[in-house]
């Protein structure tokens, strides 16, 4: 009997478990083969659609479900924390339990370090949990007027457009139902772009003088004043605002810093194409826990989680594995309340924007259906 471990049950990790349980059927009937999922929640999140509540584009209850109603048969869920992963000895400390793996694929995604931003969690809102999405959208049916300042303490961060289109929903959204006058929109940035590639800078950047945001590039975010409602830059500069809507820092999961398995910021150091954890052929890293440099995507989570399944699945039938990454990961940006762009890259071609249209915003919004039926339960991407 061999066992396929994996620790995270989200976007990437239970994909993959699904993908396996699906490819492996028949040996997990005959007891050959354990598909062993670890996730220390209860429920699984469509976190795209955090960004959507605020906005009215989508309810809470679209944004999640019972992690046990979403796995394919076979699987056995171990609905606890990981504490230890010992990959030398292929062994996974839960909270109640040792478990001893043949393979392991890790997808513990990001954490979020509030402390590295003295004030931020106290003196700013983010669209980062389901929690804060129904505050941000409590706070913004009450808000009249005032600066509104969106940004990023620091990078890397997941969804990569997230702040970018939150800026063109509010401008739509204070166009629509409210004054925009009332309002000033501002966008702040830790680097001197408006986003880490510059083609895709200049056209954001256009959008913005277009629609009068503000922008305040290469501000790195210190701290936050809560009593005069301003951000403070590393530099001393500072930003006043009557509502600011930040991306915390991010970082790995705690589990990689406490196994000592990650670099310092918890990011796992992996191959880009095989998508092993370096030094180990029989262990995956997969999705935003991963130091690729690759955008923090379900795209991307969902794009690897093909590949890692189909590696175990070509090494398991006695092939070389030989299914490889191709940096492969895209996303719609919402332009406003009713258009979108799509924005794509690989490894072969750095990150592009297409045209907005109101088809890429149909898509966006009707993908949260497609995110249940056919990305978390993949019946047809990457199953034999
Ligand atoms: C507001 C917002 C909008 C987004 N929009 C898009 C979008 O439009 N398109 C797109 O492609 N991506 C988008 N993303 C990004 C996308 O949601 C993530 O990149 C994706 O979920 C990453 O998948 P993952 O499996 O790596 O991590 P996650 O989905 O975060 O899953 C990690 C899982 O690991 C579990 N876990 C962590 N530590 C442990 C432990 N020690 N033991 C057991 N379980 C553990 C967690 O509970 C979690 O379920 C968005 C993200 C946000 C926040």
């Amino acid at each position: 009997m061999k066992t396929i471990a994996i620790v995270g049950g989200g976007s990437g990790g239970l994909g993959t478990a699904n993908r396996l349980a699906y490819k492996f059927k028949n040996e997990i009937k005959a007891g050959n083969i354990k598909i062993i999922l670890i996730e220390g929640s209860t429920k699984h999140y469509y976190e795209p659609g955090f960004l959507e509540i605020p906005f009215n584009l989508l309810t809470k209850e679209n944004t999640y479900r019972e992690e046990k109603n979403m796995l394919a048969k076979g699987i056995v869920l171990v609905n606890e924390n990981a504490v230890n992963i010992d990959l030398k000895n292929q062994i996974i400390q839960t909270t109640n339990q040792k478990i001893n793996y043949d393979y392991i694929i890790i997808a513990t995604g990001t954490s979020y370090d509030y402390d590295a931003v003295p004030g931020l969690k106290t003196g700013t809102e983010n669209f980062h949990a389901l929690e804060t999405s129904l505050k941000l959208k409590a706070t913004l049916n009450k808000f009249k007027k005032g600066n509104i300042v969106v940004g990023v303490s620091s990078l890397p961060y997941k969804c990569m457009p997230s702040p970018i289109e939150t800026v063109f929903m509010l401008n739509d959204f204070f166009l629509k139902y409210r004054q925009r006058e009332s309002v000033n929109i501002q966008y702040f940035y830790p680097i001197p772009m408006a986003f880490p590639e510059k083609g895709v800078s200049d056209a954001i950047m256009a959008k913005f003088q277009d629609k009068n945001i503000e922008s305040t590039l290469n501000f790195q975010l210190d701290s936050v004043d809560n009593d005069k409602h301003e951000l403070i830059s590393k530099t001393g500069d500072r930003i006043k605002f009557d509502l600011a809507i930040v991306v915390p820092p991010h970082r790995g999961s705690r589990v990689i810093d406490d196994s000592g398995i990650g670099d310092k910021m918890g990011w796992i150091d992996t191959d880009a194409y095989k998508l092993n954890i370096k030094s180990y052929d029989n262990a995956y890293a997969i999705g935003d826990a991963t130091n690729l440099s690759v955008s923090k995507s379900g795209s991307v989570a969902d794009a690897e989680s093909i590949v890692v399944s189909n590696r175990i699945y070509e090494e398991m039938g006695d092939f070389a594995p030989h299914t490889l990454y191709d940096g492969s990961g895209g996303a719609m940006v919402l332009t406003g309340l009713d258009k979108a762009m799509m924005i794509g890259s690989s490894y072969a071609s750095k990150p592009s924007l297409t045209p907005e249209s109101y088809s890429f915003y149909w898509l966006k919004v009707i993908y949260n259906n497609l995110y249940w039926n056919l990305t978390a339960n993949p019946v047809l991407n990457g199953v034999e």
